[in-house]
């Protein structure tokens, strides 16, 4: 459909809103969400409660850091998905972290392990960096005995920026690699067993163990009153289920078939049957086309122009089996919608009859197929958009 690129322009507007774009890194537009500025003020506020206004502004810079860190994750699921062909809309950063974008989801489960395992990764890169570079893997042991680590707001210095980012960077890494969708753990989990069962049934999996996890959480979380746990566990339980609904509606559209969409209830004629009859169906009913049947055997059809022509030529009721077509394009009702689009528009004729095997099924026409593929267009607008929007998210 032509309206995708509307689409995206509308969700371009929607975001821009509420996020600003802050840079723009190989080519992908790097977006803040307003609400981002909650963190800045929750660090500000934390060491400046503790340290005054130099705390202040050092809880800010953690913040910032913070930031650069998960701009990075983020930028390692991108650009892989650039190589693997996978065109990128933007990186949007929220207080709760940062989304890729992707124009269309991975089709192949490798190309979806990639892309999600590259963020964590990158995380855990940088932690090893900072510790090996730095020396801090050595006086990290003495900080306890030192109370730099006591659970309130470390003093601000260099050690403690230092610090404070190693451990920020693993614990990103180990809070993304929990196997709950639509963590990027929960991704890794899905796109390995989607090599081997599938994505639809993959992903009913991994949506299930996801919302497993995240009533585990969210119990600890409710128990131990800690209440962002308690949000992030329901933001992931409700993810989780989205993203199952929407993998069944991809599954239905993307294998919708001539035999889903044929009418299985049309009337039909009996070689027998006279013109007056049709007359009589036609004014009463809908259908333009009859398949004429003798027992389960297709013998021809009969259009509504058919027999306006015999009404007009003939001075008398004639048998439909002397006015109907008798070449009839088949089509087998496995083939796909689109397929058989093409055969009838090839072959110059408006009418198929579905078959399943030898077994006669019913009529289809150019008209069932173009009504199908609005209602199927209607639903991709709703439902695929969302699916391709949540869908590709890292
Ligand atoms: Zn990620």
């Amino acid at each position: 459909m032509n309206n995708g690129g509307e689409d995206h322009k509308g969700n371009a507007v929607n975001n821009m809103k509420w996020s600003v774009k802050v840079a723009r890194i190989f080519g992908i537009d790097i977006e803040v969400h307003a609400t981002f500025l909650l963190i800045l003020a929750l660090g500000a506020f934390q060491w400046g409660g503790e340290y005054g206004a130099p705390g202040a502004v050092f809880g800010m810079l953690l913040m910032l850091l913070l930031f650069a860190c998960v701009v990075l994750h983020e930028l390692g699921h991108s650009i892989v998905a650039k190589i693997l062909g996978l065109p990128v809309r933007q990186i949007l950063l929220l207080p709760i972290g940062g989304v890729s974008k992707l124009e269309k989801n991975p089709e192949r489960p490798v190309h979806e392990f990639l892309i999600a395992v590259t963020g964590p990764i990158i995380n855990l890169i940088i932690a090893t960096i900072l510790l090996l570079s730095t020396g801090a893997s050595k006086w990290i042991g003495s900080l306890n005995a030192r109370g730099l680590v006591d659970g309130q707001p470390m003093k601000p210095s260099g050690e403690a920026l230092l610090l404070w980012i190693i451990a920020a960077n693993i614990s990103l890494a180990i809070f993304n690699m929990i196997p709950a969708f639509p963590l990027d753990g929960g991704r890794v989990f899905r796109s390995l067993l989607a090599m081997f069962i599938g994505f639809p049934r993959a992903t009913r999996f991994a949506s299930a163990l996801g919302q497993l996890i995240a009533i585990g959480v969210g119990l600890f979380g409710i128990l131990s009153g800690n209440l962002l746990l308690t949000l992030i566990a329901l933001f992931i339980f409700l993810e989780a289920g989205h993203e199952r609904a929407e993998e069944q509606a991809r599954t239905v559209l993307t294998t919708l078939r001539v035999g889903d969409v044929y009418n299985k209830y049309a009337l039909t004629l009996a070689p027998g049957d006279q013109v007056s009859q049709v007359v009589d169906y036609l004014l009463t009913s809908y259908q333009p086309d009859f398949a004429v049947v003798q027992g389960t055997r297709l013998l021809g059809v009969v259009t509504r122009n058919d027999v306006l022509k015999a009404l007009a030529a003939e001075t008398q009721d004639v048998y439909v089996a002397g006015i109907m077509e008798r070449e009839v394009l088949s089509a087998e009702g496995s083939m796909p919608l689109d397929d058989v689009r093409r055969l009838m528009q090839g072959k110059g004729t408006r009418i198929a009859a579905v078959y399943d095997g030898e077994k006669y099924l019913g009529l289809i026409s150019l008209d069932d197929i173009a009504e199908a593929i609005l209602v199927s267009a209607y639903v991709k607008n709703q439902e695929m958009r969302r699916a391709a929007e949540a869908s590709s998210q890292f």
